[in-house]
Formats: structure tokens, sequence, C-alpha cells
């Protein structure tokens, strides 16, 4: 992973706003003023302990977290209450978990098609030929008549994000998709992410996988104690970190 993916930002235009975001679990202040901007093809990692609101930051992005003040625009639709919005935005947003969240009850196959036929609509076959190209895209093309507890953790992890991509989303976002993974099979994931970027798609990932977001990532952001502490280009973020707090973790990481 030593060549660096050219860049796919396009002319400026916004993906995900979020200005002055804050969040509270009861008493206690989870995300703190978070404005961050997403251009359209933009690569985020995130990084930072645990504990310090990455997956809360991400999960915000779709409402699967609620945030209490500031503002989360996602192609120009505003998330609110308004369940039109969220609908809309939850279209926009695919999303892939540390845990595979895959149906244990339903082939690979179904479990791709599921969504797009019964939230979409789509037709079973069309959905079928949709989902095939993602699986032979992911290299799992063999395996689509199989249910997922038959398949190595790397090999659902790509099922996983194969799923998402069959709903045609404008953005992708990672939260630590190789954390639960065996060491072999870090890699495999991580090539269907760095393919991924190199189309083009819009991601934020949540990952302590440096040599990938030296790669891929045109920003590293980096969090602790809920607010967004430094950021910079890959390069600069990990050879030259400006902040203590940084300097600190990356050190224990590093
Ligand atoms: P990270 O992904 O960086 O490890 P999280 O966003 O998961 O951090 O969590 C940030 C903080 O919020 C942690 O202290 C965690 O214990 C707390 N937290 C996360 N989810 C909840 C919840 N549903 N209720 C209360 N506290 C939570
Ligand atoms: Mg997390």
């Amino acid at each position: 992973m030593t060549v660096k993916i050219e860049s796919h930002i396009a002319s400026g235009e916004t993906v995900i706003e979020m200005q002055k975001v804050n969040k509270w679990y009861g008493e206690f202040h989870v995300l703190k003023d978070i404005d961050l901007t997403v251009s359209k093809g933009e690569r985020i990692v995130i990084c930072g302990p645990s504990g310090s609101g990455k997956s809360t930051l991400i999960r915000c992005i779709n409402h699967l977290e609620e945030h209490q003040e500031g503002t989360i625009t996602v192609n120009g639709t505003v998330l609110n209450e308004n369940m039109k919005n969220i609908t809309h935005i939850r279209r926009e947003v695919g999303m892939v978990f540390q845990q595979f969240n895959l149906f244990p009850h339903m082939t690979i196959l179904d479990n791709l098609c599921f969504a797009p036929v019964w939230a979409r609509n789509m037709p079973r076959d069309e959905a079928e030929e949709t989902a095939c190209r993602y699986l032979e895209r992911v290299g799992i093309g063999a395996q689509k008549d199989k249910y997922p507890g038959q398949l190595s953790g790397g090999q659902q992890q790509r099922v996983a994000i194969a799923r998402s991509l069959c709903m045609n989303p404008s953005v992708m976002l990672f939260d630590e998709p190789t954390s639960a993974l065996d060491p072999e099979m870090i890699k495999e994931v991580l090539d269907v992410m760095i393919e991924l970027a190199d189309t083009g798609m819009t991601m934020i990932c949540v990952t302590h996988e440096m040599a990938f977001a030296r790669s891929v990532a045109d920003r590293v952001i980096f969090m602790d104690g809920g607010e967004i502490v430094e950021e910079n280009t890959p390069n600069a973020f990990f050879d030259n970190p400006q902040v203590d707090r940084t300097q600190k973790f990356l050190s224990q990481i590093l």
C-alpha cells in the first residue's frame, strides 16, 4: 500500500456538512462543537482513542444517533425530526460496521436483495443482477448461496460492503470495519475499500489502519474527548502531529 491513490475530490460539491454539532448521552457531553465538511469524492479517516466519540459522530450522520444541537446536512437535505428527510438521507448513506450485521438466516444473495426489494420495490431479478455484480466485485461471487456463518470474517465483511453498495449510496461510512477480523483477513477488506476509493466514492472511515490512511485518505481527523482536535493530510498528520494529545496517541499506536 505504498502507492498513493489519486484524489477524486470534485469541484467543491459538498456531500456532508456538520455545523456546531453537539450531542449528550444524558449528562455526558459526547460530541462538542463538531464542524466537518466532506466534499464529493473526498476520503476522510477518523482516528482517536476508544471512547472519543468516533462512532457517535458517524452514527449521527444517518440518524442512528440523534444530535441535540447544530446542523447536519447530507446532499443538501437537513437532518431533522422530519421522517421524510431521515429516510431520504439514509438512502444516500451506506454504513459498514465492525460487526458485519448480516442476517444470519438468509443466504448471501438474499442479504443483498432484501433492502432493494423490500425498501426500494426493486424487481427481484434486477436486485439479483445488481447483487451478483457487487459480489463479484468484492470477490464473493461463488459464495452467493451460502449463509453468513459459512464464510470467514473477512468474507462476511466484504459481503457487508457489497450489501451497502447495492443501495447505490453517495457516501459510505465505515466504523472500524477491520477491528473484529483476524490479522490475515484485514488486507482483503482493506483492498476492497481501496478499490472503492479508487472509483471515486465519498468515504468516511473510522480506522486505525495507518497504511490505509496514508494511501487512501485525503484528510485524517483526530478526535479526543468528543472534539476534533487536529486534522491534516495523512503525511503531515502522521509525520508531524501538532497537538500534544495527537502525539501521545500516535506514539501509542505506531
Ligand atoms: P468511540 O467510537 O470513539 O470509541 P463512542 O462514540 O462509541 O466512542 O462513545 C463515546 C462515549 O460515549 C464513550 O464514553 C461511550 O461510553 C459513550 N456512549 C456511547 N454510546 C452510549 C450510549 N448509548 N449511552 C451512553 N453513553 C454512550
Ligand atoms: Mg467506536
